[in-house]
């Protein structure tokens, strides 16, 4: 279905990271061109001079990368997702096609708006206000057809004129969204309900200024499943929730206070601001941050580079974010051969649902899960060591510099179990830490180390030297000299491998036993039992 005049943006203001929710504003618009065969354009609307960074823009770009997504048109393509956030990453470098340059605020040095203001004023419809320009509503309703919602009409009445140029000189998101749709061809503009109110001083304007108005296609919302509106202001509510739960009298919320402070987060963290965080004065997510360490609780992902940290992929979240408020039928849930793929093919708008969309969580943690486990094991290796070089644990980052063998071993060991890529470092944290920090569950010494007499000490106690003789570490060997042994004394497997995990491990579960030795060394091993015998010798009182 080529249609070479299908023009297609993705407008975002770079005041922030990006939420998951523009994330799937872009793949629709992406889709959409791809699927005609028409131009995706990338555009920052950076006219907010106080809110607008550079360092939001490099997100962005990186975030969008990561996702899969590519442009026609926009500030440069970075190479790869990582590289956009390096300095030597210039966005606003040689542009991606002739139309730009693609963020506003160059546009306004290069004065592209101010013709656009001029034939306002020479059509009477724009005025000066204090400094600001406004433009002049027609005092007529302003109906628009929608592609997703149909006819929306907004009366005269509850329309006012509005400001076209800030006191600052700047032009508003409203002028320099129809001037730049206009001048870039757009022909779709593909955007969240959330700018629907925004139309009547688009098309307004469009009309004023002669522009053919462009094909209007408003999508869902995102909600939580609670209701609310998905935003990044969950974060802090959530970590604020958790820091009430904690401390419910206010004695204790002291000592929470001095603890977020102690913490230093990257910014300085001053006692009266987490207390207005607290208060719900501020949002701050240095502050939601800190105490979600403090108490160790996780926090939402709402951003992109929440799910990233949390290990999810971005086959798995294109894929998810994709039904959120569009429909391919026939219920299609996982898109073949991949979601990048099946979207370019099939998107489009009448798949498209009017009503808001419900983010299910489990359901994306499920499609993570399927990810992880459709993936080869050396893709799996490969990104896992990214996640962990960028995200940490620091030490699983050394662990895969320094023993790439044993890293990659672990690896192995957990793709099959991991449902997130910062799971196995989590689950496996026992692997990198020295043998004196592993702490012994006291249920699984119980049960399997003092039951009956201690018999599960004495079986450490009698393989420990038969460990040690082994010649050749690897997972077949140490699982068959522990098979032996089990065998020899007419054990079952469980009453030496158990022990064995207890000694190493501190809990009870773990990868294979084999595998488990196999990526600890002998050494490791030879210690950590000798530590745990001598620690759950020791009479309990
Ligand atoms: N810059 C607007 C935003 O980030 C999007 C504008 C649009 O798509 O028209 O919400």
């Amino acid at each position: 279905m080529a249609d070479q005049t299908v023009v297609t943006r993705f407008a975002p203001s770079p005041s922030g990271a990006l939420h998951v929710g523009g994330a799937r504003t872009a793949l629709f618009n992406w889709a959409y061109a791809r699927r005609h065969g028409g131009r995706f354009i990338l555009r920052m609307e950076d006219t907010d001079r106080a809110r607008s960074s550079v360092e939001a823009a490099r997100g962005i770009l990186a975030d969008l990368r990561w996702l899969g997504l590519d442009w026609d048109e926009g500030p440069p393509l970075p190479p790869s997702w990582e590289q956009a956030l390096r300095e030597e990453f210039d966005p606003f470098g040689s542009p991606r096609g002739e139309g730009g340059p693609y963020f506003q605020s160059r546009r306004k040095d290069a004065a592209v708006y101010e013709p656009f203001v001029e034939r306002l004023r020479d059509a009477g419809v724009a005025y000066d206000d204090d400094g600001a320009v406004r433009f002049k509503m027609p005092g007529t309703d302003v109906t628009v057809e929608d592609a997703i919602l149909g006819e929306v009409t907004v009366a005269a009445a509850d329309l006012e004129d509005f400001v076209i140029v800030k006191s600052d000189g700047y032009p508003t998101y409203h002028l320099a969204v129809v001037v730049d749709d206009a001048l870039m061809g757009v022909t779709h503009v593909i955007r969240g309900q959330e700018h629907l109110n925004n139309v009547p001083k688009h098309a307004a304007l469009q009309d004023a200024l002669e522009i053919e108005r462009p094909t209007f296609a408003h999508i869902p919302l995102i909600f939580n499943a609670d209701g609310s509106k998905m935003s990044k202001r969950d974060k802090a509510k959530a970590a604020r929730a958790a820091a009430l739960d904690a401390c419910p009298d206010a004695k204790n919320r002291d000592a929470l206070v001095d603890r977020v402070v102690e913490m230093g987060p990257a910014e300085p963290v001053m006692s009266t601001a987490v207390r207005g965080f607290l208060e719900k004065d501020n949002d701050g997510i240095q502050i939601a941050r800190a105490i979600a360490s403090v108490l160790d609780v996780a926090l939402p992902e709402i951003e992109v580079d929440d799910f990233r940290a949390s290990g999810y992929l971005p086959e798995a979240l294109v894929n998810y974010t994709a039904l959120l408020g569009w429909s391919p039928g026939g219920h299609i849930e996982k898109f073949e051969p991949d979601a990048m793929s099946y979207l370019r093919e099939h998107f489009g708008l009448e798949g498209v649902n009017k009503s808001n969309a419900r983010f299910d969580r489990e359901k994306l943690f499920r499609f993570n899960a399927d990810v992880i486990a459709a993936m080869s094991t050396d893709d799996f290796v490969a990104r896992f060591r990214e996640h962990c070089r960028r995200y940490g644990p620091k030490a699983f980052g050394a662990m895969s510099n320094a023993k790439p063998d044993q890293f990659r071993a672990l690896a192995e060991a957990y793709q099959p179990r991991a449902r997130t890529l910062a799971e196995p470092s989590a689950l496996g944290q026992f692997f990198v830490v020295d043998a004196e920090e592993i702490e012994f569950d006291e249920k699984a010494v119980r049960k399997v180390l003092h039951k009956n007499d201690c018999e599960g000490l004495d079986v450490l106690e009698q393989l420990r030297p038969i460990l040690d003789g082994v010649e050749d570490w690897s997972d077949e060997v140490t699982e068959a000299t522990v098979k032996e042994f089990a065998t020899a004394n007419a054990l079952g497997m469980g009453k030496v491998a158990q022990p064995l995990r207890v000694a190493v491990s501190g809990g009870t579960v773990s990868p294979s036993i084999g595998q488990t030795l196999a990526i600890l060394g002998k050494a490791a091993t030879v210690e950590r039992i000798d530590r745990c015998v001598s620690v759950c010798r020791a009479p309990t009182g």
